[in-house]
């Protein structure tokens, strides 16, 4: 890291304000208009969903030269790989190369990890790369001290589902707040939620005011949009915008996984953790030995090592799985030839609500 930059400037109700459950009274349909922002930041998983939203910027005209991807890291930079591939990363870098596009990675210091285990303890930094190449830290030094030692919940509420708010709802706002360049001018911030994927998604409106507009502010007139642009797509869409640019998705869809969330996320299901503990026994052992620690498991129900007895690993071939496990990722990003629908497409995908 070069040209760290500390800035302890959290407040206390940043979290409270950040946790805001998804709009209950629903849908407003409308799609901007494109042409009146000056920069679009698109939340790139390294998903498929994320990445249909890319290619559909592009096919609306959107210069690539106005777009930023951003990609936060659940488990951080910091040492920890409790949570998620360790190819994603990897993937996201090649993904931007290929389609000559800026790419941001930002995250959670500690990541996932540390955050899990808080003990009488403040959340801890936010850290994100800069356009000019150095790393900003900012936050850690505000809120009360608190006590976690428990995997978020299986829950459609933020609050209790602590990952996705803490690790990226949250680190995204503290760019958009924090970066220089996004407190003028418009920016529309792009995120992959489909309304198909849950009841709560479904809820979640398409365009509205990102949670960091200050549109109207006195000394920052900060003017954020938040548009979802596949809220309304089936997964047929997704896939076939993918095919369309001849995009090979992430690895993980090739092993049989139905959705690129982290790969031990907390809303596995029997197969799923069957899969894990077949292929990478080592990181499946983490997870259970913690839900041990606790004296609580992920689902309340049934501990990881219950689910996966009962589940059947995906019949992916095991070249796969070594590409997703690889924290280098060496294969193409465009296709040439054949493209080809991954194991993993309309199958089982749980994931986050
Ligand atoms: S993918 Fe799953 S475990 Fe990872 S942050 Fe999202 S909900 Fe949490």
């Amino acid at each position: 890291m070069s040209n760290l930059i500390t800035r302890p400037d959290a407040s206390a109700d940043w979290a409270v304000w950040l946790l805001e459950e998804p709009d209950e009274t629903n849908p407003v349909c409308d799609a901007p208009d494109l042409t009146s922002y000056e920069r679009f930041v698109v939340c790139m998983s390294g998903g498929k969903d994320s990445v249909a939203c890319l290619l559909h910027l592009i096919e609306q005209g959107v210069e690539r030269s106005r777009i930023e991807l951003h990609h936060h890291l659940v488990d951080g930079r910091e040492g920890s790989d409790l949570m998620d591939w360790p190819v994603t990363e990897s993937y996201c870098e090649a993904f931007a190369k290929a389609l000559g596009l800026k790419l941001f990675f930002s995250w959670k210091t500690g990541g996932f990890e540390k955050e899990m285990l808080r003990e009488e303890s403040r959340t801890a930094a936010t850290a994100f790369e800069r356009a000019d190449g150095s790393v900003a830290i900012v936050g850690g030094e505000g809120g009360k001290p608190g006590t976690r030692r428990k995997f978020p919940q299986v829950s459609a509420s933020l609050t209790t589902r602590y990952c996705s708010a803490y690790m990226k709802i949250d680190v995204m706002s503290r760019v958009i707040t924090t970066e220089p360049r996004f407190q003028t001018w418009r920016t529309l911030v792009i995120t992959g939620e489909r309304a198909e994927e849950s009841a709560a998604r479904a809820r979640y409106r398409t365009f509205e005011p990102h949670r960091t507009d200050n549109r109207d502010g006195i000394r920052v007139r900060r003017h954020v949009d938040h548009w979802r642009p596949v809220h309304g797509w089936t997964e047929r869409d997704v896939w076939g915008i993918l095919e369309r640019h001849k995009v090979r998705p992430h690895p993980a869809y090739f092993c049989g996984f139905g959705r690129c969330s982290c790969r031990s996320c907390i809303f596995g299901g029997p197969d799923q953790w069957a899969t894990i503990l077949a292929y990478y026994p080592k990181a499946f052992e983490r997870i259970a030995a913690y839900e041990e620690e606790f004296g609580l498991t992920i689902h309340r129900s049934e501990s990881v090592r219950q689910l996966a007895a009962r589940g059947t690993p995906y019949q992916a071939d095991s070249r796969y799985f070594e590409i997703a496990g690889d924290t280098v990722y060496r294969e193409s990003i465009i296709v040439e030839g054949e493209w080809q629908l991954p194991l993993g497409a309309f199958g089982d995908s749980r994931g986050p609500l």
